[in-house]
């Protein structure tokens, strides 16, 4: 097996795989320049290519025996126009512009529009915005059957392009029939994660949670004004949610964008559930192989917000440098963690415990690690819940989470500061310190003299029951007197 060493940040890097990437030569390349997780789009591509691509991830998580997280992520409601004659047409600005329910191809003057549910819900006023919101149209005047509006920005448009309806909550649940297809085929591959796309209330994660039957994390995308209204109702049915900033900064004002960042960090964070901050963060290296300055600062300030995860989406799926992508992003992250006021920053957001013991112990840790020096923390975990709340009080040191449930070991992937380990279940308390100091050698986090701090609950394997904290001392004499 090939040794690789821990990744030496906190932060993790989720990595969109498409044809640029999903080949298993480039996909072991993303893996070693830093990407902790990987997302399948079910917006692009067949099932067949999604199942390769899956089994490619499996492999690899083989070959170097660290389990990775694989984050399906499923189109959602996507709203798009019909096509046209020549394929494209051009909207002038100030002209009028009708999308209606003619199934026919378009022109400079309409298109169709294959969604009923608009019809008899837009009204006056309100906008419609095409293609990325580069197109923009206000309603003049709404009936069943057609949809006038003004261009106020026109534009080039063409075959399919998506709309957007920020002013309008549609009447269309969050799964489309293609959705129930694709959660079917991912919950049959084992993906960890699924991401629920243009989620607008909270009912909408009720369904897919009934769908997963129980398996996988559901990681709601914040990317609908009325999603961001019921934030919180939202992130309590939910296992993580991703600020995703493209349908999000069309939606909205794209300078509505970053206050809400902070946000949505600070309000998972709270919850102890990660976040992930997505979209156009190195776009210009689709293209390039060095990003721009403003894409470096906005990488960082992810991380100095304390998202949990930062990720690629264009620029490894589809660009001409995807390996490039990660290593910067890596190297962005390195430098920011790096930097001595990086704790002070991202623990300028205040997250008291809650009255439980696992809190208390969790809070307990981070400040064992401020006090002495400590070179990891290792949590024994069934369900990945003690994990979390470790990692929501963001510990100055890396965490070691070792479970004998790999799901749990892949699910924890994307968690801020997490270093899965899928272990053999422990016996005993002995075990238990054994199997710490064991892994901590072997997987590089201390050497003799060093210092560990164990968490675990006891009876072991029995959730919700963390109620230990041992530190210890590595001889370093542990390593390979056992084989787990
Ligand atoms: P998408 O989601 O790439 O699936 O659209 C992310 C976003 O909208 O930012
Ligand atoms: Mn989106």
């Amino acid at each position: 097996m090939e040794k690789l060493d821990p990744r030496g940040r906190k932060v993790k890097i989720l990595a969109t795989l498409g044809p640029a990437s999903r080949d298993p030569d480039m996909l072991r390349r993303l893996f070693k320049a830093g990407a902790d997780a990987f997302r399948v789009n079910m917006s692009h591509g067949d099932h067949a290519t999604h199942a390769a691509t899956i089994k490619a991830v499996r492999d690899l998580e083989k070959e170097f025996g660290r389990p990775i997280a694989i984050l399906c992520d499923l189109q959602g409601p996507k709203l798009r126009v019909g096509t046209f004659k020549d394929s494209r047409a051009v909207i002038r600005h100030s002209g009028h512009f009708t999308l209606d329910r003619r199934d026919e191809p378009g022109d400079e003057t309409r298109v169709f529009l294959p969604h009923p549910e608009l019809f008899g819900l837009m009204q006056k006023g309100q906008r419609l915005l095409i293609n990325d919101g580069k197109i923009r149209l206000r309603v003049i005047r709404a009936d069943e059957d057609e949809i006038l509006c003004s261009a106020e920005v026109g534009g080039v448009i063409s075959d399919r392009k998506g709309v957007n309806v920020p002013d309008a909550e549609v009447p269309i649940p969050a799964l489309t029939e293609k959705d129930r297809r694709d959660l079917a085929f991912a919950m049959s591959q084992g993906a960890d994660w699924i991401g629920l796309s243009f989620v607008q209330r909270p009912e909408d994660l009720a369904e897919a949670r009934k769908l997963m039957g129980g398996q996988g994390s559901l990681c709601a995308k914040i990317e609908k004004p009325s999603a961001v209204r019921r934030l919180d109702e939202i992130l309590n049915l939910s296992d993580g949610v991703m600020v995703a900033r493209g349908d999000l900064g069309v939606e909205l004002e794209a300078y509505e964008v970053p206050p809400l960042q902070k946000d949505i960090v600070n309000r998972a964070r709270l919850v102890g559930k990660p976040v992930i901050v997505a979209t156009q963060m190195l776009e210009s290296m689709i293209e390039s192989p060095a990003p721009t300055r403003a894409e470096v600062s906005d990488v960082a300030n992810a991380v100095y917000d304390g998202a949990d995860a930062v990720m690629l989406s264009a620029e490894t799926a589809a660009g001409e440098w995807p390996e490039e992508a990660v290593t910067m992003m890596h190297r962005i992250a390195k430098q920011v963690e790096e930097d001595d006021g990086y704790l002070a920053r991202v623990r300028f957001l205040d997250t008291p415990p809650d009255p439980t013991t696992a809190d208390a112990l969790g809070h307990a840790c981070m400040t064992i690690a401020d006090t002495v020096p400590i070179s990891a923390i290792t949590v024994f975990t069934s369900s990945g819940s003690t994990a979390r709340r470790v990692a929501r009080e963001r510990p100055s040191v890396p965490m070691m989470v070792l479970t004998p449930s790999m799901k749990t070991a892949r699910r924890v992937a994307l968690l801020w500061g997490a270093h899965p380990v899928a272990t053999k279940d422990i016996g005993s308390f002995e075990e238990m310190i054994g199997k710490g100091k064991r892994m901590a050698l072997r997987h590089g986090f201390g050497q003799a003299g060093g210092k560990l701090v164990v968490l675990a609950g006891v009876p072991f394997g029995t959730p919700g029951s963390t109620n230990l904290l041992h530190v210890v001392t590595l001889t370093g004499d542990e390593l390979d007197r056992h084989r787990d």
